[in-house]
């Protein structure tokens, strides 16, 4: 899915209305239409790139960079005292818009928001096979 179906690429080009608050040639922050707090921000790139795993990484780096202001204002408009900065990737994740965005959420003490953080243990040698895992990924070619 891109361009003419997606959602966010349509707000990316002005054609579906969001509350903007930040706008470069490639990128767009604006209001969550369903915020988990209020100033729960979006920011995106206006081009269509489903998660991490398939933008460009200068998309990725431009994107990124607006992130510092943007998690400054946010916060302190909000009267936040903390943020969550939140990128699903995939549905299994809760993507549920496949167009990259990372979620500025802000957070209160005793705000009641939360995520299941159901923290386990390795077993004997499993992290270190794991780490093996990912380490021959990233050294694999097929990349
Ligand atoms: P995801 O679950 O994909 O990480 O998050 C998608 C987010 O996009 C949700 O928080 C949802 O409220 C928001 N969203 C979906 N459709 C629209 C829309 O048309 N306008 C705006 N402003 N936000 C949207
Ligand atoms: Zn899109």
């Amino acid at each position: 899915m891109g361009g003419s179906d997606c959602i966010f690429c349509k707000i990316g080009r002005g054609d579906v209305p969001s509350l903007r608050v930040l706008e470069t040639p490639d990128l767009l922050a604006f209001l969550d239409i369903g915020p988990l707090a209020p100033g729960h921000t979006l920011l995106i790139p206006k081009r269509h790139h489903e998660s991490v795993l398939d933008v460009p990484p200068d998309v990725l780096a431009r994107l990124t960079s607006a992130l510092p202001p943007l998690a400054g204002s946010v916060l302190r408009a909000s009267g936040a005292t903390g943020l969550n900065i939140l990128q699903n990737t995939g549905r299994s994740a809760g993507q549920v818009v496949p167009h990259l965005h990372f979620h500025l959420i802000p957070r209160r003490e005793g705000d009641s928001l939360g995520f299941l953080w159901n923290a386990s243990k390795y077993a004997p040698g499993e992290g270190e096979a794991v780490q093996a895992r990912i380490i021959r990924e990233l050294q694999s070619p097929a990349r």
